[in-house]
């Protein structure tokens, strides 16, 4: 049976939340908590989204083992981001973090714990006290299990309040009304394969990251960036997609990360000559350094062949110094993971470590509400009943490189006022819109042209040649005829997505006809990323293109960082094709704006 506006099945809800990984939760206990009927909506179980994955912690300047505050907290964000995070989603940020874990606490999480009973703190790439100085205790952990440790606290609190679960569910489209409101979405519901359009007052798009955009990822399989395509094919642009951080630690060969969590603990990378060559680069935090600047450090070192192994293709990572008994208690997971997939015991030899895709800083715009916003060339402007959290959003406080830990941060925080914002947005609403006649029919479209077809190209192919190109073109070190070359390959994928074909068309748990679907996102986010990388031509956070870096001998070279050309957001626009920019915003809510400057470490 083909899919049809006969056989759509419509329910209603006060908000569809599509994504149950930490910040789709956080925002659902909020909405449900305030008496609204919220369905959230999961592709997986809510218990394996990807913040179970989350090994190392969750940053909080809590202060309880070394000295810490805010603005510390808040200066090392805006650096890090190297002058491209937006000062007042910052700062908002930085202030509430006490706040969401010490309340996260009280949901039951279960923290390490200082002999003096308070949260156990480790140091983290980039975060710092007193404005650089030194390494700061500000990672709040759970062994090196965190984000597990949050999304079951969640989970939990969530049942209890009653929140609607839609347990391997896909969402497939946005629903605008003319307007341009938003109100509600089409899904599929996996275990039937049947259609339902869910029609709600606002629809929360916290569909976690699209990792799965390159070959080699740290991202689970099911991060295929759906709420990027969904707001790509709606009509709204994305921000900053240009920018993507590679972790300097995955497992060499197999992607799987090792926590940053283990250089916090005292672990060190050494390159073929036994060096900790992260002395030269980055002489006060040293192995401490933000991602960004860690990756390019070891590809540098590969690249001038202090590389280690065989194909001098590697770096070590050594934590043996630690003790068996440290690592068992605070990085256990990192022991395990040692085991199966480096054949290595951490406690007695070092691990075969190289930078491996893991965060896109950029996603669907939206301002400290969680509302999404589109830019009219002088302001942001709302999109009615839109709302977005979390990595698939850019809102944007890592701008052009996240620090470690400040996205589990991202979650609770905006999760939370998100929620909030949801609350008063739906008590204030009436009556549910009016949903189009024609709301379905690009689902309609997409599920029809692969039921129909006949021949053409496996979903899986397509996808791993998106894979390919993304790995080869958007590199650590990027140059801008690699970046060119790469867009056209793109758009030339691009043109092969519409003829995906599928061989099994059973409707029961057909897992092939989700991956096919998948496949649309993934080109959304694979263009997005491609061209607005061609088009920065500056070096700034994870964005280095070698035809644009400055001499080390040559402090007045334009190139590099190009802040009076390039300190602004890229917006990308699939449904014309274009690209435009706005304005970073400078201004914290009421602190002092931190100026641009070198960013040395
Ligand atoms: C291995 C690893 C370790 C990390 N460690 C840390 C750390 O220690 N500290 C830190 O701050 N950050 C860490 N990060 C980053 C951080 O974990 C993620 O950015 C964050 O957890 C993302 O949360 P999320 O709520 O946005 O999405 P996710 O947790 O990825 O959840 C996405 C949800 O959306 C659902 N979904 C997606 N598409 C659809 C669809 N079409 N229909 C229905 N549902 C859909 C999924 O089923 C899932 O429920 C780590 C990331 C990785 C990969």
């Amino acid at each position: 049976m083909s899919y049809s506006k006969a056989n759509i099945t419509k329910r209603k809800f006060d908000v569809v939340i599509v994504g149950a990984g930490g910040s789709g939760l956080r925002a659902a206990l909020e909405l449900s908590r305030a008496g609204l009927s919220v369905a959230s909506l999961s592709k997986v179980f809510p218990t394996r989204s990807h913040t179970v994955a989350a090994q190392g912690g969750v940053s909080a300047s809590l202060g309880n083992m070394s000295e810490d505050n805010w603005h510390y907290h808040f200066y090392d964000t805006i650096k890090g981001s190297d002058w491209l995070g937006d000062q007042d989603a910052i700062e908002f940020m930085c202030r509430e973090a006490p706040n969401v874990v010490i309340e996260l606490e009280h949901f039951g999480m279960p923290f390490d714990r200082n002999p003096d009973g308070t949260i156990y703190q480790r140091p983290f790439g980039g975060h710092t006290a007193n404005y650089g100085e030194k390494p700061v205790q500000r990672a709040c952990a759970a062994a090196d299990r965190t984000g597990h440790a949050m999304l079951h606290t969640l989970y939990q609190q969530n049942v209890a309040s009653k929140t609607n679960f839609f347990v391997e569910w896909m969402a497939l489209d946005l629903i605008r009304n003319t307007q341009g409101d938003v109100v509600g979405v089409t899904a599929l519901e996996l275990e039937t394969g049947d259609l339902y359009e869910l029609h709600a007052k606002a629809v929360l798009l916290a569909t976690g990251g699209a990792g799965r955009i390159f070959a080699a990822s740290t991202n689970a399989f099911i991060n295929t960036g759906d709420g990027l395509g969904m707001a790509a094919r709606a009509g709204i642009p994305l921000q900053d997609m240009e920018f993507w951080q590679f972790h300097p630690t995955g497992v060499a060969g197999a992607g799987v990360l090792l926590t940053e969590g283990c250089r916090g603990e005292g672990a060190i990378l050494l390159n073929s000559e036994g060096e900790r060559f992260m002395e030269r680069y980055a002489p006060t935090l040293k192995d401490l350094a933000p991602r960004d600047f860690v990756s390019r450090s070891m590809d540098q070192e590969i690249k001038e062949g202090r590389g280690c192994g065989p194909n001098k293709d590697y770096i070590l990572m050594k934590l043996d110094h630690l003790g068996a008994d440290t690592i068992r208690k605070r990085l256990p997971s990192v022991e395990e993971i040692g085991h199966n997939f480096a054949n290595v015991d951490i406690t007695k030899e070092p691990t075969p470590v190289v930078p491996t895709i893991h965060y896109q800083m950029g996603g669907i715009p939206t301002n400290i509400n969680g509302q999404v916003v589109t830019w009219d060339g002088q302001q942001n402007r709302v999109v009615n009943g839109l709302y977005a959290v979390g990595e698939c959003s850019c809102v944007s406080v890592h701008g052009a490189n996240r620090l470690g830990t400040n996205s589990l941060l991202d979650l609770l925080v905006f999760g939370k006022s998100a929620g909030k914002h949801i609350v008063q947005f739906v008590n204030g609403f009436g009556d549910h819109a009016a949903v189009p006649a024609d709301g379905s029919d690009r689902t309609l479209a997409r599920l029809n042209q692969l039921d129909e077809s006949k021949e053409g190209t496996y979903a899986q192919d397509i996808a791993g040649d998106i894979r390919a190109a993304m790995q080869q073109h958007a590199g650590v070190f990027r140059t801008q005829k690699g970046m060119d070359e790469g867009t056209v390959k793109i758009n030339a994928i691009r043109e092969r997505v519409g003829s995906v074909t599928l061989k099994d068309k059973s409707k029961v748990w057909n897992t092939a006809r989700m991956e096919a679907l998948e496949v649309d996102n993934l080109i959304e986010v694979a263009q997005a990323t491609m061209t607005s990388a061609a088009a920065r031509k500056e070096c700034r956070g994870a964005h280095t293109v070698y035809d644009y870096e400055r001499p080390a001998d040559d402090a007045e070279c334009p190139l590099g960082r190009n802040d009076k050309e390039w300190m602004k957001h890229t917006l990308w626009d699939s449904a014309s094709n274009s690209l435009s920019y706005k304005p970073v915003n400078l201004k914290p809510l009421t602190v002092e704006s931190v100026p641009p400057k070198v960013r040395t470490f």
